[in-house]
């Protein structure tokens, strides 16, 4: 594996290798074989079992000489997404659109009442019923439902009744289960449920992120959200936000910056390094050229890389010779939770790669495969986490917070569930700032979009 890795880092693509030689050795506790490049060369390949980097000794050497030209890419990406997020401010109409939020400045953290929440994701519709208690604490019931393929593309009115209808199914439930709590306190009118419920704010995930993480933990400076898409959101001083100067806001308050920041580098990738896998999807994709970052980094996409590089492989007759490959070869068929799966397979045969690939797509797979595999999924999840520090690493150098320090709150099933997810973002802000980068930590913030939202509501309370 780690002879891929290697040659990933240098070439910044995925190198292509032939897995013809398939000889771990049966019952060995370590992983190992050797892998044909491109090039002709073979290499051997031995990966400790306990081992967080997978390093074979003798190319420790190389492999730190291209960790620091790795480390230097992504000073020179966050310098130049420092830049766009600065020219967003700037002017209407840019890349990263920098959009003014009008969320007025950070909660007390006493903010108190029930409100309702509806988040509407690109996979998840959530429904929530939120009680803020004050002192930063909250108590939150909600219910999940996931969009089929139909909804996301359907037109809105159909997308929006079934909101209406999980709306008013949850509280249909939470009524008869718990009527003293929904009834105190709201007045609930959306008019299609038939419920009482007053529509108060409509607020963006991410920003509702960054206001759910500040009231429950005071050293929050930014919101980022890592799910289907990927976004961060930060508070800006009113004078900084250039393009709204006309309004004659005080310009020594603060506002919500929603960054939508899956967009840096669209159109003319001249920034982010990107593979033929990362093209491809690109192009394939209903917004080609549109969201470049995101589409390195978001939920929606790892799983689709993966896939890709497997299918080139297929088609080389390099795996899977003899076998119906026919439902892995479906777009968007290899979910990203499933490289979560895979590299937290916690077996020596890695069984669980066996089962994501029998029971899934009705493959077999050897070991060498799936340590291939496995090898994959950590490229992929790595790249996705280091690119999301660079931009984590530009807002901090944007607002200046690195000595002082500050807290990312961060939410989406990316960031909860993929292993090692929130370290690696964690390593890439070191490997940018140095020791310094150690003072920037993210932490999960739980239901921040429903709880943000609440708390931006009691704002707008009659
Ligand atoms: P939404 O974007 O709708 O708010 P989520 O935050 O749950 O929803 O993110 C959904 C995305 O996360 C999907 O693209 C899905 O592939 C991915 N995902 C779901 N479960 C996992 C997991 N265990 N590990 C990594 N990614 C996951
Ligand atoms: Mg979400």
């Amino acid at each position: 594996m780690a002879h891929i890795e290697d040659r990933t880092i240098e070439n910044t693509t995925i190198n292509r290798p032939s897995l013809g030689g398939r000889s771990s050795k049966p019952g060995s506790r370590r992983g190992s074989g050797s892998v044909v490049l491109k090039s002709g060369q073979t290499l051997a390949y031995h990966t400790r079992t306990n081992d967080e980097d997978d390093l074979p000794h003798a190319t420790k050497k190389t492999m730190a000489d291209y960790l620091r030209k790795y480390e230097s890419i992504m000073r020179i990406i966050t310098e130049a997404f420092k830049e766009t997020l600065e020219k967003g401010l700037k002017e209407h109409g840019q890349v990263v659109p920098m959009i003014p939020t009008y969320v007025f400045g950070w909660p007390t953290g006493n903010e108190q009442g029930d409100f309702l929440a509806v988040d509407l994701g690109g996979t998840n519709l959530r429904v929530c019923l939120v009680t803020l208690n004050g002192s930063g604490q909250f108590e939150l019931t909600q219910a999940k439902y996931r969009l089929t393929e139909e909804q996301k593309h359907e037109d809105g009115q159909k997308l929006f009744d079934f909101c209406a209808d999980c709306l008013g199914m949850f509280v249909k439930s939470q009524l008869e289960e718990d009527f003293g709590k929904l009834k105190s306190g709201q007045e609930l009118a959306l008019g299609f449920t038939g419920l009482p419920i007053k529509l108060t704010a409509l607020i963006n995930d991410t920003t509702g992120t960054l206001i759910a993480s500040r009231y429950v933990k005071p050293e929050t400076k930014i919101g980022c959200i890592f799910g289907t898409g990927c976004n961060a959101a930060y508070m800006e001083k009113i004078g900084n936000i250039e393009k709204i100067n006309n309004l004659n806001l005080p310009a020594d308050q603060e506002m919500a910056i929603n960054c939508e920041w899956g967009a840096f580098d669209s159109f003319e990738h001249e920034h982010l390094p990107r593979t033929k896998y990362d093209i491809i999807v690109d192009e394939t994709s209903n917004k080609p050229g549109e969201q470049a970052f995101e589409k390195l980094i978001s939920g929606r996409y790892l799983g689709e890389i993966l896939r890709l590089v497997l299918c080139e492989l297929i088609d080389e007759g390099v795996l899977f010779l003899g076998q119906e490959t026919y439902k892995l070869e479906n777009p968007y068929a290899f979910d990203t939770a499933f490289l979560s799966l895979m590299e937290s397979d916690p077996t020596e045969e890695l069984l669980m790669i066996v089962g994501i690939f029998t029971y899934f797509f009705a493959i077999e797979t050897t070991l060498a495969e799936r340590q291939f595999f496995r090898a994959l999924a950590r490229l992929i999840g790595t790249r996705a986490a280091r690119l999301s520090a660079c931009g984590i690493a530009a807002i901090v150098s944007k607002i200046g917070c690195l000595d002082e320090g500050c807290s990312v709150g961060a939410d989406g099933s990316l960031y909860n569930k993929y292993p090692n997810f929130a370290d690696r973002i964690h390593e890439g802000l070191v490997a940018i700032f140095g020791e310094r980068g150690k003072n920037i930590q993210t932490h999960h913030a739980e239901d921040g979009s429903g709880v943000g939202s609440a708390i931006i509501a009691v704002t707008f309370q009659p």
